[in-house]
């Protein structure tokens, strides 16, 4: 293989080498899949959330040597716009930019909205919303310094349509959807993009702790819940996977969808086309 041929394939299998990233909730599930296809891809990494610091401290140098990334911590809780305002700000001072932003961290709550408990409205609003907002305006003046951003928020096919009990999971997603449009609209001119993902249901911890609460709550099996509950809605019948929104990060995140912006894009098998 001649120089030249090599030096395309390797831009081509890195295609954001020298960027630098940020995954809100990347030490579980989704935004760790969407962290681990970013360090792929070439990006820095900053990983956030929740967890124990053995195992993040293992998660950081596995992700390290096998992309031969810098991936790094902060420990913000989402639930904190000083905390965040800190870590945007650490993030920028170490590596000088932060050209990719992924707003991930979330928790669900499923209760009739008669005795929603007012902490847990409070709680998911702050997590899967409000924390979007700070990342947000904290990370634009970085973005638009550099004239290059890429904001990616991880929605919900319910930011698209309801379902009861999720009263407060189901306002944040079409909350986010919405700040996702404004974001756009106001960063067209500058090139940065912002859009949201809506997955149907993804397996990860999220999803298998509903698993469980819903079997003892209808006294079913774990593979009713699967197929007749929480795929019930989502033709395909399958889990779509941590792999596919990580690779549709990559892609968001990159030169060829400079153009594509404001949008919320279902990978639902198709729950949204009902
Ligand atoms: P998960 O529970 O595996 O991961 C959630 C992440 O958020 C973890 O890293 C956790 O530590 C972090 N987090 C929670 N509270 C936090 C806080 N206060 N501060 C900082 N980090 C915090 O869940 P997941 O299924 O990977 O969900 C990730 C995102 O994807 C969420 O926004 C969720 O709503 C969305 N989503 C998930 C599914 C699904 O089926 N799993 C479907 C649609 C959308």
């Amino acid at each position: 293989m001649n120089i030249q041929l090599k030096t395309q394939n390797a831009a081509a299998s890195r295609p954001l080498a020298g960027k630098v990233s940020l995954v809100t909730g990347s030490t579980s599930g989704i935004g760790l899949g969407i962290a681990r296809a970013l360090a792929q891809a070439g990006a820095a990494v900053v990983l956030n959330g929740l967890g124990v610091a053995t195992e993040i401290a293992r998660t950081r140098e596995q992700l390290s040597a096998e992309f031969g990334v810098e991936v790094s911590y902060a420990a913000a809780d989402m639930t904190s716009h000083q905390a965040i305002a800190d870590m945007i700000a650490a993030t920028v001072a170490s590596h000088g930019r932060l050209d990719i932003l992924v707003n991930n961290a979330g928790i669900q709550y499923v209760a009739p909205l008669e005795q929603f408990p007012v902490e847990k409205w409070d709680a998911i609003l702050a997590i899967n919303l409000s924390s979007a907002f700070h990342t947000t305006r904290l990370a634009l003046p970085a973005m638009r310094q550099n004239k290059f951003g890429r904001i990616v928020n991880i929605a919900s096919a319910h930011g698209l349509v309801g379902s009861p009990f999720k009263a407060a999971y189901v306002a944040a997603k079409h909350g986010i959807v919405g700040l996702t449009k404004v974001t756009a609209l106001e960063t067209a001119e500058c090139g940065i993009t912002c859009n949201a993902i809506c997955p149907g249901y993804v397996y990860t911890p999220l999803v298998e702790a509903q698993i469980d609460s819903q079997a003892k709550a209808h006294g079913i099996s774990r593979e009713k819940v699967i197929h007749d509950v929480l795929l019930a809605q989502q033709p395909n019948k399958h889990f779509a996977s941590v792999e596919e929104l990580g690779a549709l990060t990559v892609f968001l995140a990159s030169e060829a969808a400079a153009s594509i912006t404001g949008i919320a894009l279902p990978v639902d098998g198709g729950w949204t086309a009902h």
